[in-house]
């Protein structure tokens, strides 16, 4: 139905749902597993205890990534598609969407850097698109230049990631903050304020975008620039948006709610279901990233889940507002 999309709105919406492994705790603990995927149908389920009787809820996506799927293999058939759309002048966002504890920080930057360099294979969304990026443009002997900003906002307030590792680098080099590195393979390195990240992660956005120029030439010999860009979306934890909240938009107590959160579902489905009015100026990560939604752009959600019982409301409410995006 992406292609209906497609011709019929002009909007290009991808979702897809990853479901994490049960962790070591929850393994020792025998935690419920309710939560079943079966990736060749694209069908999630979720089961609900309701008065003693199983109500087995299924939902359908695009892809569905079981618990035992690598990152690599999200990667390649996820992401990689996406990379070529930019390469061809599409701005394009990807979004992790999901309660605390499920795989979006996971998902997007992956496991830390091993200490030799090497590439570890739980590396994440951001590695692997910016070594694609390198690979491809390398190999095509493209002429091109590349912008990175790595930004968080947080309380609607925006910090600058990446200035940040300079400021504390160059004033404050004592209490040096560990900070990962993950190279490109080409001897160009991108940083990532870890630590910083983490601090206030479940309510706050990271957005890592590149934005990339190529200088192309015509059959008739004409110069032209094509520009693209890559926004790749670690959000705050869905449970910052309480089901009612997103549904009924009430009034809630101050900080409650996260606006930016909200206001994201707001404009997905306004594109998606082409009603007129898209709220981008409501909130700042929507005001951000305006230029990349709607329109002729390319946007995927990765709703991460757990397994576990424990979860099964906010498994739900998540299945439920990712599969409204559809
Ligand atoms: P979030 O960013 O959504 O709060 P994290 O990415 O921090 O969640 O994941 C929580 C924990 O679960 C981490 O220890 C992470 O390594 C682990 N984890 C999440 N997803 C997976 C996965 N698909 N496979 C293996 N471990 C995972
Ligand atoms: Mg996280």
């Amino acid at each position: 139905s992406s292609s209906k999309h497609d011709k019929e709105k002009g909007v290009n919406v991808q979702v897809i749902v990853r479901c994490r492994p049960l962790s070591e705790d929850e393994l020792r603990l025998h935690t419920p597993v309710v939560v079943s995927c079966n990736e060749g149908k694209r069908e999630v389920s979720a089961i609900q205890n309701i008065a003693n009787k199983q109500i087995d809820r299924t939902f359908l996506f695009d892809k569905v990534f079981g618990p035992t799927s690598q990152q690599k293999h999200l990667y390649d058939l996820a992401v990689s598609p996406i990379v070529y759309e930019v390469l061809e002048g599409y701005n394009c966002t990807i979004f992790a969407y999901g309660q605390t504890g499920t795989g979006k920080t996971y998902t997007m930057e992956g496991g830390a850097r091993k200490k030799n360099g090497e590439f570890p294979s739980d590396a994440g969304v951001i590695p692997r698109a910016v070594k694609q990026i390198f690979d491809i443009l390398e190999a095509q002997n493209a002429e091109y230049s590349m912008k990175v900003t790595f930004l968080e906002l947080y309380n609607e307030e925006i910090t600058d990631l990446l200035a940040l590792e300079e400021t504390s680098k160059f004033i404050d080099d004592k209490s040096k903050k560990p900070i990962a590195l993950m190279e490109d393979g080409k001897g160009g390195v991108l940083r990532t304020a870890e630590t910083l990240l983490n601090k206030q992660s479940s309510r706050s956005h990271s957005i890592f975008s590149i934005t990339i120029h190529i200088k192309e030439f015509t059959p008739e010999g004409e110069e032209m620039i094509k520009c693209g860009k890559l926004n790749l979306v670690d959000l705050a934890g869905s449970e910052n948006i309480s089901r009612s909240g997103a549904r009924e938009g009430r009034a809630r107590e101050a900080g409650e709610i996260n606006k930016s959160l909200l206001t994201l579902g707001r404009v997905i489905n306004a594109l998606v279901e082409h009603s007129g009015h898209v709220p981008y100026r409501d909130s700042k990560l929507t005001r951000l990233l305006r230029d990349s939604l709607g329109g002729k752009t390319k946007t995927c959600i990765i709703a991460t889940i757990s397994p576990s019982i424990h979860c099964l409301e906010e498994t739900l409410s998540t299945l439920d507002y990712a599969h409204r995006a559809k």
